[in-house]
């Protein structure tokens, strides 16, 4: 199938408008790559009022779906004359390969936090390629993401886990965080049951399989 997609020849403020009506100078700092249905980011909305919270989708369908839940959630708000923090004024979606295109879409440093969540496992070693988490990427979310910002990656497939541990470890911009420093953290918290696939595994009583990373700063 061939794929055509819409993107901005650089991260220019105004293709953001189309994607957050209501922006009041924010910028996107909270990624979700592979999103979903959304759910992560509907959760997360009211934590972080401050920042845009942007999901990624290659499916239109589901991308599109995505994208009306948050209409009909800031319809609500506006209807029940929501608090600033609640009227999910801050989420918003794209339709697109995350493999391809992120710095047409965000600026260097610019991130506080990529999330992966139950990513696609592409099991057979040929389609190893296909991981959204693989050194070559890892250089690229480094360079979009601020010193001190973090990716965080959940699976219920170990040997996925293991794969994303393993490249996270050897890159020489990212050192893991413990999960039990991660106790009182709002992402933490919310990354093991806020999406749709999370709450399809604890249905099914599989694993999960959580790794938290934090950006080091670059070196002198
Ligand atoms: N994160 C969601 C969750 O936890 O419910 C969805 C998990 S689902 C197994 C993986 C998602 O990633 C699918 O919706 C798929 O369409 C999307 N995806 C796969 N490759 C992608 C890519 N290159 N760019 C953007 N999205 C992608």
């Amino acid at each position: 199938a061939h794929h055509t997609f819409d993107y901005p020849a650089c991260p220019a403020e105004n293709y953001w408008d189309s994607v957050y009506p209501d922006r009041r100078n924010r910028k996107v700092r909270i990624l979700d790559i592979g999103c979903g249905y959304g759910g992560l980011l509907i959760q997360l909305a009211k934590h972080f009022p401050n920042d845009l919270l942007c999901g990624l989708e290659i499916r239109v369908k589901v991308s599109d779906y995505v994208k009306d839940r948050i209409k009909a959630l800031q319809h609500n708000a506006k209807v029940e004359k929501a608090s600033d923090s609640e009227d999910f004024s801050n989420l918003g979606c794209i339709r697109t390969n995350a493999m391809k295109h992120l710095p047409n879409f965000f600026e260097k440093g610019q991130l506080t936090t990529i999330f992966f969540l139950f990513p696609d496992p592409h099991f057979k070693e040929k389609k190893h390629k296909w991981r959204i988490v693989s050194d070559t990427l890892l250089s690229e979310y480094a360079y979009l993401l601020q010193p001190e910002g973090r990716i965080y990656t959940n699976t219920d497939v170990e040997d996925l886990h293991l794969w994303m541990v393993d490249c996270l470890t050897n890159h020489p911009l990212f050192e893991r965080i413990p999960d039990e420093d991660l106790k009182d953290d709002t992402c933490f918290k919310t990354m093991f049951e806020a999406t749709e696939e999370g709450k399809k595994v604890t249905r099914n009583e599989g694993s999960k399989w959580p790794a938290v990373f934090r950006r080091l700063p670059n070196p002198e």
